[in-house]
C-alpha cells in the first residue's frame, strides 16, 4: 500500500512539475525571444542610424574602413550600398564579388526612406541574420546581426530551466516519499485498528490528533468503536442478568439451534438430565425422550409455540414441555415439573373413586330395604310408604351420582386404556340409535340417523356408545318438546365429526362456554328433578379427548341444540 500511495503522490508531483515546466518553457521562451529580438533590433536601429550619420559626414575614412570599424564596435556585419543596389563596402566579404542588393526587402524599404528590417539566411555567410537598413544620404547602410547569438541565449535559458526542473523533480521525490510515509503510517494505524476490532478487541483506538480528513475518519471510527464497546457491555450485562435469572429458575430451560444442537441450558436442566450439559452437543444425547424431542421438532417446523406433556422424562417425574421458536430459526424449551400437580390430581381422583366405590354397597342396601318395605303389604301406612319412596328415589339418585363419579374418575385419569380400532361411522350411529330407540319411543320423540358415506374412525366402540348415550339422554331429557332428534356425521379437518341434534328449547349463549364443566347445570332444579347428575357432558368431553378428538356445541334458544364430537379417521 505504501508503494502505491508513494507512486501516486510521486506521479502527481512529476505531472504537476512537468506541466509547470512546459508552460513556463513555452511562455517564457517565447516572451524572452521576442524581448531579446526587439532589444537587439532597437540597438541595431540605433547603431545603424549612428553609423548612417558617420557615413554621411566622415570624409576622411574610406567606406571599407568605416564598415570594418563599425563591425568591430557593434559585433555586426556592416554593408554600405549605393542607391542602385551596388555594394560599396562590406565588413566581411569583398564587395566586388557581391551581387546587387536592390532586391533585398530591407534595402527596398530603406530606399523609400524608412528603416527596413528582415530576418533570413545569408547567401554570403550561410547563417541566419537580422538585417537592418537605413538611408544615409545617397547611400544605404545595413547592419546584420547573427541570430545565432540570440538563439544561444535562449538555449542557455532552456538548459537552466531543465536543470531547475530536474532539481525540482528530485525535491518532489523526497517530498513525495516523506508525505507518503506520513500518510501511510497513519493509514497503517487505521488498518491495525480495524484488524483489532475485527478480532473482537473493542477497546482499540486510533487516537488521531490532527484535524485533516484522515484524522476526521479516525475520530469517527474511534467514536464508533467507543459506542460499540458501550453497547456490547450493556448487552453483556443484560445477558448475564438474564442468565442469572434463568439459572435461578426451577424450571429447566434449554435453547437449541436449527440443527438440534444445544446452544444454552440453565442449571436446572443438569438436575433434570443428571449430567453436565455440553454446549454444542446434539440435544438427543442430552435428553432422549420422544415426546420432548417431538415437541422441539414440531416447534422448529411449525414456527409456532408447541407444548406437550412428557411423562417419565426424568425418572418418574413428568414435565410440561413448552417449545417456543426463536427468531433465528432455533427453539427454546421450558420444562416445567408437573409431577406434584399430577400426584395431587391422582390422589383426588383416587379419593373420589374410593368414596364412590365405598358408597355403592350401603346405597344398594338402603335402596333394597326401602323397596322391600314399600312392597310389603299391610306393614306400613300411606305416609310411611311415601317417605320410603323419597328414600328410594334419593338412594337411586345417589347411586347414579356415584356411578357417574366413578366413570368420570376413570376417563379423566386416562389410566383405563381405550380399545382403539377402526369402526364404520355408519355402524356406530346405527348401534347407538338402536340402543336408545326404546327410550325415545317412551318419551314420544322420533330418533333418526342421517345417512352418511363409508367413513371409518379409530375409536373404542363401547366408549363412543357411552358418548352417544349421554348426549341422546340429555336431548330426551331437556329437549323432549322438540319431538325429534337427529344423529349423524360429516367430514372435518382432522377426522369425522359426529353430532346429536335436537329441536328443543336450546341453551342461552352465556352457558355454552362452561357447559362441559363437571356439575355445571343450566337449570339446577330441573336437572336434579329429571335425574341429571351434572356429569354427563364432562364424561363425554373426557372420553372424546382421550380419543385425541374435540367437542363443541352450537345452540339457538327456542330452536334447539347440536352437540358435536370429532374422532380421528381410521
Ligand atoms: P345433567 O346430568 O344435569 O344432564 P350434563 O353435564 O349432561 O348434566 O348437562 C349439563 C347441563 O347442560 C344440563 O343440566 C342442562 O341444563 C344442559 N343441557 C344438556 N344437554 C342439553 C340439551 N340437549 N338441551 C338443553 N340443555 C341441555
Amino acid at each position: 500500500m505504501r508503494n502505491r500511495i508513494f507512486l501516486k503522490a510521486m506521479g502527481a508531483f512529476v505531472l504537476v512539475i512537468a506541466a509547470a515546466t512546459l508552460t513556463l518553457d513555452i511562455s517564457i521562451r517565447h516572451t524572452w525571444e521576442n524581448t531579446l529580438r526587439r532589444d537587439s533590433e532597437r540597438l541595431l536601429v540605433q547603431n545603424a542610424q549612428g553609423f548612417a550619420l558617420r557615413v554621411q559626414n566622415d570624409h576622411q575614412h574610406s567606406l571599407q574602413q568605416m564598415a570594418t570599424e563599425e563591425a568591430q564596435i557593434t559585433e555586426t556585419r556592416v554593408t554600405i550600398i549605393a542607391r542602385d543596389g551596388v555594394v560599396l563596402a562590406d565588413s566581411e566579404a569583398d564587395p566586388k564579388t557581391m551581387e546587387n542588393h536592390a532586391g533585398r526587402p530591407e534595402i527596398a524599404a530603406a530606399l523609400s526612406g524608412k528603416v527596413g528590417s528582415s530576418t533570413r539566411l545569408s547567401h554570403t555567410v550561410g547563417v541566419e541574420f537580422l538585417y537592418l537598413a537605413v538611408p544615409s544620404g545617397d547611400k544605404i547602410v545595413r547592419l546584420a546581426y547573427p541570430l545565432a547569438s540570440i538563439q544561444q541565449h535562449i538555449a542557455d535559458i532552456r538548459s537552466t530551466l531543465v536543470r531547475a526542473t530536474i532539481l525540482a523533480l528530485l525535491l518532489a521525490l523526497v517530498l513525495a516519499v516523506a508525505i507518503a510515509e506520513v500518510i501511510s503510517r497513519r493509514l497503517r494505524r487505521i488498518v491495525r485498528f480495524a484488524e483489532q476490532v475485527a478480532a473482537g478487541d473493542l477497546s482499540a483506538r486510533i487516537a488521531e490528533t490532527s484535524g485533516d480528513e484522515i484524522a476526521q475518519v479516525a475520530m469517527a471510527l474511534d467514536r464508533t468503536a467507543r459506542r460499540l464497546e458501550e453497547n456490547f457491555a450493556a448487552v453483556r450485562e443484560s445477558r448475564s442478568e438474564l442468565e442469572a435469572l434463568l439459572n435461578s429458575m426451577t424450571d429447566g430451560v434449554i435453547a437449541v439451534s436449527p440443527d438440534m444442537k444445544v446452544r444454552w441450558a440453565n442449571h436446572a436442566i443438569a438436575g433434570i438430565v443428571h449430567q453436565q450439559v455440553r454446549i454444542g452437543a446434539p440435544v438427543i444425547e442430552v435428553l432422549r425422550h420422544p415426546d420432548f424431542l417431538a415437541t422441539l421438532g414440531a416447534a422448529l417446523k411449525s414456527k409456532h409455540r408447541e407444548s406437550a406433556i412428557a411423562a417419565s422424562l426424568s425418572g418418574h417425574r413428568s414435565f410440561l414441555v413448552n417449545a417456543e421458536p426463536l427468531p433465528d430459526g432455533g427453539v427454546v424449551s421450558v420444562l416445567h415439573d408437573i409431577s406434584a400437580v399430577e400426584r395431587v390430581e391422582k390422589t383426588r381422583r383416587d379419593f373420589i373413586a374410593n368414596v364412590s366405590h365405598e358408597l355403592r354397597t350401603p346405597l344398594t342396601s338402603i335402596r333394597g330395604y326401602a323397596e322391600t318395605l314399600i312392597e310389603s303389604d299391610g306393614l306400613l301406612n300411606d305416609s310411611a310408604r311415601e317417605f320410603l319412596q323419597v328414600i328410594r328415589r334419593n338412594a337411586e339418585r345417589m347411586g347414579r351420582l356415584t356411578e357417574d363419579l366413578l366413570v368420570l374418575a376413570r376417563v379423566e385419569s386416562g389410566e383405563e386404556k381405550l380399545d382403539l380400532r377402526p369402526h364404520l361411522a355408519r355402524q356406530l350411529l346405527a348401534e347407538s340409535a338402536a340402543s336408545m330407540q326404546e327410550n325415545a319411543r317412551a318419551a314420544d320423540v322420533e330418533l333418526t340417523v342421517e345417512s352418511i358415506p363409508d367413513w371409518s374412525v379409530m375409536a373404542d366402540g363401547y366408549a363412543v356408545h357411552q358418548v352417544f348415550g349421554n348426549l341422546i339422554s340429555n336431548a330426551l331429557r331437556y329437549a323432549q318438546s322438540g319431538r325429534k332428534i337427529i344423529i349423524g356425521a360429516h367430514e372435518q379437518t382432522g377426522g369425522i365429526e359426529f353430532f346429536v341434534r335436537d329441536f328443543g328449547p336450546g341453551i342461552a349463549s352465556e352457558h355454552l362456554p362452561r357447559i362441559f364443566e363437571r356439575f355445571y347445570r343450566v337449570d339446577k332444579a330441573r336437572s336434579r328433578e329429571s335425574g341429571g347428575t351434572g356429569l354427563g357432558l364432562a364424561i363425554v368431553k373426557h372420553i372424546v379427548l382421550n380419543h385425541g378428538g374435540a367437542v363443541r356445541v352450537e345452540s339457538s334458544v327456542g330452536h334447539g341444540t347440536t352437540f358435536f364430537f370429532l374422532l380421528p379417521k381410521a
